[in-house]
């Protein structure tokens, strides 16, 4: 099949990417002209495991290419993906200006039939507004082309976005009508049928925020519960244990820590209560995730002005920047929270990460007191303190002698529970992590 995908962030790339490892021709349009150059060299603008080597194979069988014409994309495809970013806006709801822009393009610029599929994180009934936008300018050109829109939510996780697209655990497909219900199968046919869940575009739309907002809570309950047992003297990672095993509940995101960031969970969790709010319902528990969410991100800080009693003048070296592991995205990561805390209260700060460093410079501006340093160690070199923040790997089992024999104190703050309280005792650190016993 042809098919156009139109914004080429992390889903649109990814999208684009592996439907065309399936053998369809894809063209993957954006507006910044930079990304689409580095692109069509092969050059992927962020860090995704994989992702460099398809786009390489793909563009060398002339099955992918990348544009910034948005029209001439559409030409010859059957499929038009919208794939835009939908960021919030300041009321919390979701900003839909770029979906828009996309669907009205489509409308002013189709020739003959296309099914526009929604792949973007939408409020409920933003496909019968792209149906609206297509069809306001078809109107307008006095053309009466026919076109189908499907909704189509994206479930990838980033830093395993090609395994999570190309092995789903389901994809959620919302359509109309047969045709539209014919073309998704076709599209879905290198998945097992009964992985390609149909419904209705309303229902597909909801999933998506449904599905965020719920793991979204899953933190932030286990960050209460982690509070509770810090004060009571209980271990969250034991409870964490015991509960997971249940069948009923399960391991997953159920990890206590410094809060959740990226560009998803906090945005869609406002963007939902948002828009049930206009329907006249408050989402009391996404109320409280937010607030205990916001809470947690400056939990270390606290922890910090608690051991040291202030922070004017110490050195705190920062291991993790991106909002979680294998990824370079930095949005709305609790590491800028940190670090805002710390440069607020006077103090400096060594950051260290493995791919996110340019783009936390970008984030937050040119901070006082903030160097970041390409090596792990380096950032512990004569710190005051070592505070973990993002567990990438490299965190994981590091030489603690050296970093021991590097530190100024011997103090770590584990945001992630990675180390063990008994070894790090042993070791001869004083440690504080989330929910285990010592504040
Ligand atoms: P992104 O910010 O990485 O990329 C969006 C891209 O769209 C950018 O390259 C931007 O230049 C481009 N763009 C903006 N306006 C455009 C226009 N009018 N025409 C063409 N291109 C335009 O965003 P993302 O992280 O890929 O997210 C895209 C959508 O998918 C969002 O709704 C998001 O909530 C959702 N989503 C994201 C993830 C994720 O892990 N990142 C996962 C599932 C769903």
């Amino acid at each position: 099949m042809k098919l156009a995908v139109v914004g080429t962030g992390y889903v649109g790339l990814v999208t684009g990417v592996c439907l065309a490892k399936f053998g369809n021709d894809v063209v993957c349009v954006d507006t910044n002209t930079q990304k689409i150059e580095a692109l069509s060299r092969g050059t992927v603008p962020f860090y995704e495991p994989g992702l460099e080597e398809i786009i390489r194979n793909n563009l060398e069988a002339g099955r992918l290419s990348f544009s910034t014409d948005l029209p001439s994309a559409l030409d010859d495809a059957l499929m038009c993906f919208i794939t835009v970013g939908t960021p919030s806006l300041e009321d919390g709801s979701a900003d839909l200006s770029a979906v828009r822009s996309v669907a009205e393009t489509i409308g002013r610029s189709m020739k003959e039939y296309k099914l526009v599929v929604v792949k973007s994180t939408v409020p409920v009934s933003t496909c019968d507004f792209v149906r609206q936008a297509v069809a306001a300018e078809l109107a307008k050109r006095r053309e009466d082309i026919p076109f189908d829109v499907a909704s189509n939510p994206e479930f990838l996780r980033e830093g395993a976005a090609v395994r999570d697209f190309l092995e789903p655990d389901r994809v959620v497909v919302g359509v109309d009508c047969d045709r539209s219900a014919d073309i998704m199968k076709e599209l879905y046919s290198f998945l097992p049928p009964e992985k390609v869940i149909f419904m209705d575009i309303r229902s597909s739309e909801m999933t998506k925020y449904a599905a965020n907002a719920m793991l979204a809570t899953r933190i932030s309950f286990m960050n209460e519960i982690a509070a509770v047992c810090e004060r009571l003297g209980a271990d969250v990672e034991k409870v964490r244990m015991g509960m997971g095993s249940d069948s009923r509940i399960g391991y997953a995101f159920l990890s206590a820590g410094c809060g959740f960031g990226g560009s998803c969970f906090p945005k869609d969790v406002r963007a939902l209560k948002e828009f049930a709010r206009k329907e006249g319902l408050e989402m009391q528990i996404l109320q409280a995730v937010e607030e205990v969410n916001e809470r947690q991100k400056h939990v270390l800080f606290g922890k910090l002005l608690r051991h040291f009693g202030c922070m004017k003048g110490k050195t705190i070296g920062i291991w993790g920047l991106s909002f979680k592991p294998k990824t370079s995205d930095v949005r709305e990561a609790p590491a800028q929270a940190l670090i805002a805390d710390l440069a607020a209260a006077g103090a400096k700060v060594q950051a260290h990460d493995p791919k996110a460093m340019d783009e936390t410079r970008e984030a937050l501006g040119d901070l006082q007191g903030v160097l970041y340093v390409n090596n792990q160690y380096d950032a512990v070199n004569g710190a005051d303190a070592l505070v973990l923040v993002t567990e990438w790997d490299i965190y994981k089992q590091p030489d603690f002698k050296k970093i021991r024999s590097l530190l100024a104190s011997p103090v770590i703050f584990d945001g992630r529970n990675q180390y063990s309280p008994a070894e790090m005792k042993r070791q001869g650190f004083v440690y504080y992590s989330i929910g285990r016993g010592t504040a």
